[in-house]
């Protein structure tokens, strides 16, 4: 596993311990089939790479749902733990105009 040094940015010491917290994208992410938004919430599945493998929540209308790898702490707000995506009330908004 490559070096981990994102508990120095307030992540939990252990990375595997970041698995099952939500994150905020801080930027748009873009692979080769899709870009996920700036703002968007998704959830830690797993340590990949240096980094790692993010799922966001299904679309509600088409069931679609963005999964994407190998992500960097510097890329994501780390959300509080217990934060819950399916209550608006704590869920961060970001505008994605810029
Ligand atoms: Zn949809």
């Amino acid at each position: 596993m490559a070096y981990w040094n994102g508990w120095r940015h307030g992540w939990p010491r252990r990375k595997k311990d970041c698995v099952g917290r939500w994150v905020r994208l801080r930027g748009r992410l873009v692979n080769g089939f899709f870009a996920i938004p700036k703002g968007t919430l998704m959830e830690i599945k797993s340590p990949a790479g240096g980094g790692f493998g993010l799922t966001g929540k299904a679309c509600e209308c088409c069931r679609l749902q963005a999964s994407i790898g190998r992500v960097f702490p510097m890329d994501l707000d780390l959300l509080p733990e217990g934060f819950d995506p399916n209550r608006s009330d704590v869920a961060p908004e970001e505008d994605d105009r810029g």
